[in-house]
């Protein structure tokens, strides 16, 4: 196998560069997770799935990963819904961590390494601000602490904005407090029904960017080699998190900035607030994770991804194509002739390009073009009457393996995968007006019958009944008879 490096596009420098680790083998990867107020959406879970998608690829290219997603269960919004309901915050935000599980699990990811949550990491957070307060970076005014953003001279690196045009750009009302406009929270005082820690500063709770700065370091050290997170935590969040690592740590906080971009619903982005969300729940009890994680999966993970229904009849059409071609697969035997030299050398040259587009900064679109392109090959010039080429049965089953363990969009039983479709696709007709199993059963003994005593025009009309409502109708040659929701 030819040797292949992976080329990664750092936002940091504005490029695709070549992924270097700080260790040769060993990767510490921190991904941004979510907050867990409510259930999470569609958007959400392209963050998701793209960082399940780095920790794998970098697996593939034989690296040593350590990959840390947290759980940000500290926050107002869910302060907000807990005190709704009466309950605590982080018990609140526990119940939808359990949840997210859940649909991480449906999402086909493999688990992170760690998964921490905020609440667990309060000693951690509280050492990281008492580190900057004592370095000069940060300053306490009435149980609160800021960053003092001046005090960190790189500050605007990741995002390339400026403090002066930064200055500019803030309208809000000069907060007294702050030594700069730009200044932001470590850690604020809680309010009556917030929850809250005791800290040197009286009982609180810390402000948003911290958290990351502070679980980053405590499971990767104090230099990442990747970062990844939506484009919107560019600014000020990940910015925000360089500030405070460097100027605690004094090295570099991260070497490689990797961000995905938005899953849009018409031109905007997919966001709670804009009340225009599909949440992953609802969307896998109608369709399943593995429709979902095709979608999120078949745009490059730095191009925009439209939602629409169109995106979602395309992915089930791709499930289906592959589930069917990996059923037809493991179902075929073995015949004795056997392929040619460049034959199985055509088979290592798509596992080769398969490899190349994922080396190529993650290209999951280019990648699964040229499996589609193998998968055609494959069933046009081997696959013959359920049968393989001897010496092409491991080589077609490693690529299917590759495709599997990197993309995560293969199921181990293809059949259960592709029974789901049939119940997707029935309950679709069905919604549009189509027929019922036992109405299709009766049609089919009507035009048995019709066919029978030549009587074509009933046949006809049967014939023209299912076009019409989205029935194929199979006649095998051995004279039974298949029928599916199309
Ligand atoms: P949040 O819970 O809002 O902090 O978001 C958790 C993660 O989901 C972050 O990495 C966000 O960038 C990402 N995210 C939120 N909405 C979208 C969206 N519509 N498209 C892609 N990523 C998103
Ligand atoms: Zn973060």
């Amino acid at each position: 196998m030819k040797e292949m490096k992976l080329k990664l596009y750092n936002t940091q420098k504005r490029k695709k560069e070549l992924f270097v680790p700080n260790h040769p083998d060993k990767v510490g990867l921190y991904s941004c997770g979510p907050t867990t107020y409510d259930f999470l959406h569609v958007g959400n879970a392209r963050a998701l799935v793209v960082g399940d998608l780095i920790n794998r690829v970098l697996k593939e290219f034989g690296y040593n990963v350590t990959f840390v997603r947290n759980f940000t269960d500290v926050d107002d919004k869910i302060i907000k819904r807990a005190n709704e309901r009466g309950i605590g915050a982080v018990e609140h935000a526990q119940e939808f961590i359990n949840e997210c599980l859940k649909d991480m699990e449906e999402l086909e990811m493999i688990p992170a390494t760690h998964t921490p949550k905020v609440s667990e990491h309060m000693q951690d957070i509280i050492d990281l601000v008492q580190s900057l307060i004592a370095k000069g970076h940060a300053y306490e005014t009435e149980g609160e602490v800021f960053f003092h953003v001046p005090s960190f001279e790189g500050y605007g690196k990741l995002s390339k904005k400026d403090l002066d045009s930064l200055e500019h750009g803030i309208r809000v009302e000069v907060d007294q407090r702050k030594k700069h406009p730009s200044d932001f929270v470590l850690w604020k005082p809680s309010k009556e029904g917030e929850p809250a820690w005791d800290s040197p500063w009286g009982k609180g709770r810390p402000g948003w960017h911290i958290e990351c700065s502070a679980m980053s370091k405590h499971y990767l050290g104090d230099t990442l080699d990747i970062h990844h997170g939506g484009v919107d935590l560019i600014f000020p969040h990940h910015e925000n998190e360089i500030a405070q690592s460097e100027a605690a740590n004094s090295c570099s906080y991260c070497n490689c900035w990797v961000h995905n971009e938005f899953l849009n619903f018409g031109t905007e982005k997919m966001s709670k607030s804009l009340g225009n969300v599909v949440t992953i729940r609802s969307f896998i009890e109608k369709f399943s994770g593995m429709i979902l994680r095709n979608i999120l999966l078949s745009a490059h993970y730095r191009s925009r991804l439209e939602w629409s229904d169109e995106v979602v009849k395309k992915a089930m059409q791709d499930v289906e194509r592959i589930h069917q071609f990996v059923k037809d697969i493991k179902a075929a035997d073995i015949r004795s002739e056997e392929a040619d030299e460049k034959t199985l050398a055509q088979i290592q040259d798509a596992y080769d390009k398969f490899r190349y587009e994922l080396s190529n900064d993650i290209n999951t679109s280019g990648a699964m073009a040229q499996f589609f392109s193998f998968l055609r090959d494959v069933r046009r010039d081997l696959l013959k009457e359920n049968t393989l080429p001897s010496n092409t049965m491991i080589p077609i089953m490693d690529m299917i393996q590759l495709v599997q363990r990197t993309l995560g969009l293969i199921h181990d039983d293809p059949e259960q995968v592709l029974n789901r479709l049939q119940e997707i696709k029935k309950e679709m007709a069905l919604e549009k007006g189509s027929l019922l199993p036992e109405e299709v059963e009766k049609l089919l003994e009507e035009r048995k019958e019709a066919r029978a005593t030549k009587d074509w025009t009933t046949a006809d009309k049967i014939r023209d009944t299912f076009q019409e409502k989205g029935i194929e109708v199979k006649d095998n040659p051995d004279g039974t008879t298949t029928w599916f929701y199309r």
